[in-house]
C-alpha cells in the first residue's frame, strides 16, 4: 500500500508537470501558428493581386515586405522560446534513468561539470572558485550531482550582478559528520526578495521570463537533492548581495529496493 501510495503521488506530480509544460508551450506555439497563418493569408492576397494583372506600387510592396519580415521575426522568437523550454524540460527526464550509483570524488565531478560551462562562464564574466577536498567521496549518483551543479551554475550566471564587475561563484564542501557532507554554492549576484525566496522551488516560477528562465531549475534541483540524493537543501539570499544554496548530502545513498 505504501509503494502504491508513493506511485500515485509520483503520477500526480508528473501529471501536474505535463500540464504545466503544455501550458508553457501553448503561448509560443500558439503565437507562431497565428502569425504563420496571417503571413500565409498575406502572401495569398498578394499573389491574387499580381494574378489580377493590376500592377503593384513599390510602396505597397515595401509595406507588405516589412509586415512579412515582422511576422517572420515573431515566429522565430516564439519558436526560439519553445526550443528553450524544451531544452529545460529535457533536463527533468534525462538523469533519473541513465544515472548509475557508484563511488565518486566530488572534486572530479565538479571539474568535469564546470569544464562544460567554461565558454558560457567567460561570456557571462563569471569566475568559479572551488574549494573542495580531493578526498571527499560519495557512494551515490554522480549524474544527479552533476545536474544539480549545472542548474546552480546556470542560475548563478543568469543572476550575476551585471555592471558590478565579475560574477564570483564559490563552491565549497565540507564533511559534517560520518554520514553527511555539506555543499555550498555562493554567488555575489542580484540576490532575491523573501517573496521570491518563498517561491523558488515552485515549478514554472521565474522572474526571468523571456530571458532564458523556465522556472524549472530550482524545482529540478529540489527534486534531485531530496528524491535521488536523499539530502536537504536551503537557500539564503540578500538582495543586491548574493545567494547561497546550502545542500546537505548523505555520503552513502543506499541501493533502492526494487519495486
Ligand atoms: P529560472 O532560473 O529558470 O528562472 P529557477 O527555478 O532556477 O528558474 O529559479 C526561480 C527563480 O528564483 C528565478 O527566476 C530567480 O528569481 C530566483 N533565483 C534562482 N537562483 C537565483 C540566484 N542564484 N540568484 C538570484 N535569484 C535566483
Amino acid at each position: 500500500a505504501q509503494a502504491s501510495l508513493i506511485t500515485s503521488e509520483k503520477m500526480a506530480a508528473l501529471g501536474a508537470l505535463v500540464a504545466g509544460i503544455a501550458h508553457e508551450l501553448n503561448t509560443p506555439i500558439g503565437n507562431s501558428l497565428l502569425t504563420a497563418t496571417a503571413l500565409a493569408d498575406m502572401v495569398a492576397q498578394f499573389k491574387r493581386k499580381l494574378a489580377d494583372g493590376g500592377g503593384v506600387r513599390k510602396s505597397t510592396l515595401e509595406a507588405h515586405l516589412a509586415d512579412a519580415g515582422t511576422a517572420c521575426n515573431i515566429i522565430a522568437t516564439s519558436l526560439g522560446k519553445a526550443a528553450d523550454l524544451i531544452t529545460s524540460f529535457k533536463q527533468v527526464a534525462v538523469d533519473q534513468t541513465s544515472d548509475k550509483r557508484r563511488t565518486f570524488a566530488l572534486a572530479g565531478v565538479l571539474r568535469d561539470t564546470l569544464a562544460t560551462y567554461a565558454a558560457q562562464l567567460r561570456r557571462a564574466s563569471c569566475e568559479v572558485r572551488v574549494d573542495v577536498p580531493e578526498t571527499l567521496e560519495f557512494d551515490s549518483y554522480p549524474g544527479s550531482v552533476s545536474q544539480v551543479v549545472s542548474n546552480l551554475i546556470n542560475n548563478a550566471m543568469l543572476h550575476a550582478f551585471e555592471g558590478r564587475g565579475r560574477g564570483i561563484i564559490t563552491i565549497t564542501a565540507a564533511v559534517l559528520d560520518d554520514d553527511t557532507a555539506e555543499l555550498r554554492f555562493a554567488d555575489n549576484g542580484v540576490g532575491m526578495s523573501s517573496k521570491t525566496l518563498n517561491q523558488i522551488y515552485d515549478p514554472f516560477f521565474t522572474t526571468k521570463m523571456g530571458q532564458g528562465g523556465s522556472g524549472l531549475g530550482m524545482n529540478i534541483v529540489y527534486n534531485i537533492v531530496t528524491g535521488v540524493l536523499k539530502g536537504t537543501i536551503r537557500v539564503e539570499s540578500v538582495p543586491e548581495h548574493g545567494t547561497t544554496v546550502i545542500i546537505a548530502l548523505p555520503l552513502r545513498v543506499p541501493q533502492p529496493v526494487a519495486a
